[in-house]
């Protein structure tokens, strides 16, 4: 942090630079962000909420740090003259130190990154900034100059701290007397903001956004000379109510506020539990994913109540990591209001509430894909790759997981993920016992996977999966229903019943006429691939690779190796198509060199067909050309015309 002195005042008045990422951000929501200006009101509250927790949580260890000043509370004072609105609370407070760091940085992991992801366009930005968060900063939403008083609670009031920035780049601090603990933030509004410094607005935006939180939030009572403060919120946390009392509105709007959301949650589910444990939750499904939800050290987790008594933001315990992207509030009654992130971790209570709360939320999506597919559809765009960590991470509750898996199907016109299980046993033929599937880079690439071929041609459906987890997800699956799943691309297709008497004739009859050729080819390849055989999986290709059923398949190999780890080399066996066109010629081959040009060739595009690299592509493109040349000049030294 650079501050420079100025020594003349002899206040200690010092001079900072925002943090490059806050000029960032102000830039983008002074330039950009009109559409919810009102937001600043919502989290400078939130924020004076969160102060007044904070010093309650203190003051269970030390109740004389609320002493002079016991009832936490929020005032807001509008002043239309001189266009200002002042928020204040009587929380935690700042010192100094705590004012720099705080409003001059942004804590958050990640946000780097995310600024210099943002699209150039203005528009764009400004709503993916809603997910962001703004915090603090949005005051300069509305105000061109935002001072803010600060004194911690159970300091001295001369150690009090006067902050003013005009968001020009930089602001300044200076150590000032304040008598009160806490802090006020006052805006100065801009000439077109002007309309949020009228008291009757600033209620109805108390009403509409901070009802909820746990604290009152006072005005001065009408009339010009009014001196007395009345209450304008209701001041009771939402998740205390019962559920009847609250509207689906209040529900949205209560997410915004802890979410800090500009948009509504696709759904959400409030829980009693009362018995031998105590708690109550309130949890969210939100409709966006957050920019940071692959980032392993992104905060996530619920905010967590003790008996009313806020204890702490993210607490990450009560969820699985899969279920990362639910936003919400646990309160428990049982649970020591001492509690530490530590001890969080050895409490059996934890470990209780938490696979209670898993189910709800398991549940909560249940009865959303089932009433409102639509929305689930959403949902699974935003975080289906996320829930699926959930099959590998959480056996225990794979039977309700299984439910809520989409994929794309051949069966789908499109590639849009909307076959569920139940709709692919809806739609198996009589006799089939796998469930198929295939895993491709795209879903275009699967659709077309040499290995599917057959199973197309039967009418048989299979699922198609391109997602970078999808071969570690769909390795520990077993069966849905009493099927089991089946890779399309390893070891036997398993047709099981589906396979005629004249289907095995054939496969009989292949395997007669053509060991010599799968042995030349072999040969040919040599330790390349462990085995050449027959295929029944092909239709328009020549070739294919199978891998072993447990084999590394190359994606997850390829992530291994990116992660520095050493995986075995998977040797697959080569399939060919002994009715293709190209396979017949290869056969009718007399001359060593050509066959092994076209053996390889035969291998390369296989290798190719299933997204692999190649060890050495320019050395592929020449054994094209040669054979295309020589196709192209007609047949030579006995080997057969192409004719067929
Ligand atoms: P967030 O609330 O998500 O932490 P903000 O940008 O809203 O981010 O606020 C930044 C930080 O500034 C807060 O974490 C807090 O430490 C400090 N802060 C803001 N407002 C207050 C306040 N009214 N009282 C005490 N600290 C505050
Ligand atoms: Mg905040």
């Amino acid at each position: 942090m650079q501050g420079t002195e100025t020594p003349d005042a002899g206040t200690t008045r010092q001079t900072h630079g925002f943090q490059a990422e806050v000029r960032e951000l102000l830039k983008l929501m002074i330039h950009s962000l009109y559409s919810h200006r009102e937001i600043f009101l919502r989290e400078l509250i939130s924020n004076a909420s969160d102060a007044c927790d904070r010093l309650r949580f203190l003051a269970i260890a030390d109740s004389s740090l609320l002493a002079a000043d016991p009832e936490l509370s929020i005032r807001v004072d509008a002043d239309p003259t001189a266009g200002t609105v002042t928020i204040t609370d009587n929380g935690i407070g700042m010192t100094r130190e705590e004012a720099i760091a705080n409003l001059g940085t942004i804590a958050r992991s990640g946000t780097a990154e995310f600024f210099r992801s943002l699209p150039k366009d203005d528009q764009q930005a400004s709503q993916l900034i809603g997910q962001f968060g703004v915090g603090f900063y949005s005051a300069f939403i509305v105000a061109d100059r935002v001072e803010v008083h600060s004194r911690k609670a159970g300091a001295a009031p001369e150690t009090g701290v006067r902050w003013e920035s005009r968001a020009e780049g930089d602001f300044t601090v200076e150590t000032l007397t304040r008598a009160e603990r806490g802090t006020s933030v006052t805006l100065h509004l801009k000439e077109d903001a002007r309309e949020f410094a009228d008291a009757f607005r600033l209620r109805s935006l108390i009403r509409r956004y901070s009802d909820h939180i746990g604290f009152p939030v006072r005005m001065r009572k009408e009339g010009e000379a009014s001196l007395e403060y009345e209450v304008v919120n209701q001041a009771k946390a939402l998740w205390t109510l019962p559920r009847t009392q609250i509207t689906d509105e209040e529900y949205r709007q209560f997410y915004q506020y802890l979410a800090h959301d500009f948009t509504d949650p696709l759904a959400w589910s409030h829980n009693k539990v009362e018995g031998k444990r105590e708690y109550t939750s309130l949890l969210y499904i939100p409709g966006k994913a957050p920019f940071d939800l692959y980032q392993r050290e992104a905060v996530r987790g619920l905010k967590l109540y003790v008996r009313r008594v806020f204890i702490m933001d993210d607490a990450e315990q009560f969820l699985p990591l899969y279920l990362r992207f639910v936003k919400g509030v646990v309160d428990s009654s049982d649970l020591p209001l001492n509690v530490s992130r530590e001890l969080l971790q050895q409490e059996p209570e934890v470990e209780a509430i938490r696979s209670g709360l898993t189910r709800r939320v398991l549940d909560l999506l249940a009865r959303l894909a089932k009433d409102e597919p639509e929305k689930y559809a959403t949902f699974w765009k935003e975080f289906g790759a996320v829930l699926k960590e959930g099959i590998a991470q959480d056996q225990a509750n794979e039977a309700a997981l299984l439910p809520l898996l989409r994929f794309a199907s051949t069966a789908l016109p499109d590639n849009s993920p909307s076959a569920s299980l139940a709709d692919y046993l809806g739609r198996m033929q009589p006799g089939q016992e796998r469930i198929y599937y295939v895993i491709a880079e795209t879903l275009d690439a699967a659709r077309a996977h040499p290995a599917i071929e057959a199973l197309k041609a039967r009418g048989l459906e299979v699922l198609l999966l391109a997602e970078r987890i999808d071969e570690w997800v769909m390795g520990q699956l077993e069966t849905y229903e009493g099927k089991r799943f089946k890779d399309a691309a390893r070891g036997d297709l398993e047709l099981g019943g589906l396979a005629s008497e004249a289907d095995k004739m054939r496969h009989d009859a292949e395997l007669k006429e053509s060991k010599g050729l799968l042995k030349r080819i072999k040969d040919s390849l040599g330790e390349r691939v462990t085995e050449v055989r027959i295929s029944d999986r092909l239709r328009e290709s020549p070739a294919c690779l199978v891998l072993g059923e447990h084999d590394l398949g190359d994606r997850l190999r390829r992530m291994l190796a990116a992660a520095g780890q050493k995986t075995p080399d998977a040797r697959p066996l080569l399939e060919v198509n002994v009715s293709h066109p190209l396979v017949r010629y290869l056969d009718a081959i007399a001359d060593a060199g050509q066959f092994n040009e076209l053996a390889q060739l035969l291998y390369e595009q296989a290798q190719l067909a299933e997204g692999a690299v190649l060890a050495n592509p320019p050395e592929f493109v020449l054994r094209l050309n040669r054979l295309l040349v020589r196709l192209s000049a007609g047949p030579q030294d006995g080997s057969p015309a192409a004719s067929s």
